[in-house]
């Protein structure tokens, strides 16, 4: 591969974590080039070019479509609030740069199509931020489940709680707005959607109830705002597979972290596992003696690949932002010809579409079949 030139929008939460994983594939994996970081965008200039002395990149700006016309930009990752996705992926694609762009696709089904089509036609790797499917662990549970260590699968439950929306009297911020996202579903339930989508394969129908805690929050500048979104989603699922399942999202759990709970029960034995403690899992298998049996503890080690790109010590762990390095190594792949494991524009319209049935469920109060058109 040759050497990779990065543009970067915005620099929050996502974009520093896409920025260390810049900064650090190469040193991780040891098999790639080490990417050059040429230019970052904030939404004005002295911002940007703070960030950019922070985060390592040659030059900045305040206006994204600077790096649109850059050739020494190959692939831009996009990491502002949701309802830039479309405009900004579409506008890289078309300028034939890579994206990498941060989830949701965006808060309209129509434009997440628009967002796939743009992809088809430019034919550059068009990669979505579904970090939590790179963990070592999740890869192995997937292994030990395509082995038939518990079986027969026959249920699944996955729970996504954090407390970050639990407290009243936070602010209202663009996480709240319609216009941005369904709040639950497509902030939080797309992430055990890439789970179950990895593990289990594509959803087929769904049915949901979704709760609004609170119906209004303060603005920073005075007043209050109506909240437009709902921050807590239960939702029945049915997987191509014939798989039921049932996954729950709340953003505002009081004590949840950043609980993403998979429990998968099979014919001779199940799973657990936490991204709160993410570098185990609990493994049940009903063999030998009854009074023998028990959950066992399995830690995360060097032969869980990449684990051992990160550190040749087992159960020392890694990190969430080590699941963004292992994501971009993956991206790498992709842009390089190869199949990565990754969710791209493909298959991450295919969860758009599961979130945007599930909002049509709770509006029509019955079970959404999920559009499985292209
Ligand atoms: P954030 O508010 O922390 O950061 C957004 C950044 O974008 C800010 O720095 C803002 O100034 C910048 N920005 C906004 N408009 C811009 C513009 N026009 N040009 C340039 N910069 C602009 O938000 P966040 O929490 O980092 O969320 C960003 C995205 O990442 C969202 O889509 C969110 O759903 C996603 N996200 C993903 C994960 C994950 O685990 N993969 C976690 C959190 C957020």
């Amino acid at each position: 591969m040759r050497e990779l030139g990065v543009g970067l929008i915005g620099t929050g939460y996502m974009g520093k974590c896409h920025a260390l994983a810049w900064n650090n594939v190469a040193s991780v994996f040891g098999d790639v080039p080490r990417p050059r970081l040429v230019t970052l965008a904030e939404v004005n200039a002295d911002l940007a070019a703070r960030r950019a002395a922070e985060l390592g990149f040659a030059s900045s700006t305040g206006e994204w479509r600077d790096l649109l016309a850059n050739p020494d930009i190959d692939v831009i990752s996009i990491t502002t609030p949701n309802a830039f996705h479309p405009e900004m992926a579409i506008a890289a694609l078309q300028a034939g740069k890579h994206v990498w762009c941060e989830k949701p696709m965006a808060p309209t089904l129509a434009d997440a199509i628009a967002m796939r089509d743009a992809a088809r036609a430019s034919g550059k790797a068009a990669v979505m931020g579904y970090n939590y499917i790179q963990n070592p662990m999740i890869r192995h549970i997937r292994r030990l489940i395509d082995e038939g260590a518990i079986g027969s699968v026959n249920h699944v439950r996955v729970e996504m709680d954090e407390d970050f929306m639990a407290d009243p009297s936070a602010f209202f911020y663009w996480k709240s707005e319609a216009a941005s996202s369904y709040g639950a579903l497509d902030d939080f339930a797309v992430h055990p959607l890439s789970l179950l989508f990895c593990l289990f394969g594509h959803v087929e129908s769904v049915v949901t109830d979704m709760v609004k805690p609170y119906a209004e929050r303060p603005l920073k500048e005075g007043g209050m705002r109506a909240v437009e979104n709902h921050d807590v989603a239960s939702i029945l699922l049915r997987l191509g597979s014939g798989l039921s399942a049932v996954l729950m999202a709340n953003r505002s759990a009081w004590g949840r972290k950043g609980r993403i709970a998979l429990q998968i029960f099979g014919s001779a034995g199940s799973i657990l596992f936490d991204q709160e403690r993410m570098n185990e899992f609990q493994l049940y298998q009903a063999t030998g003696r009854p009074e023998d049996q028990g959950f066992r503890t399995i830690l995360a080690a060097p032969h869980h690949a990449p684990y051992g790109r990160f550190i040749p010590a087992p159960g020392h762990g890694l990190g969430f932002n080590d699941l963004k390095i292992i994501e971009c190594r993956e991206l790498m792949e992709v842009i390089d010809g190869r199949p990565g494991h990754v969710i791209g524009f493909e298959d991450g319209l295919r969860i758009e579409r599961a979130v945007h049935a599930m909002a049509q469920s709770f509006r029509d109060r019955r079970w959404v079949e999920v559009d499985g058109n292209g």
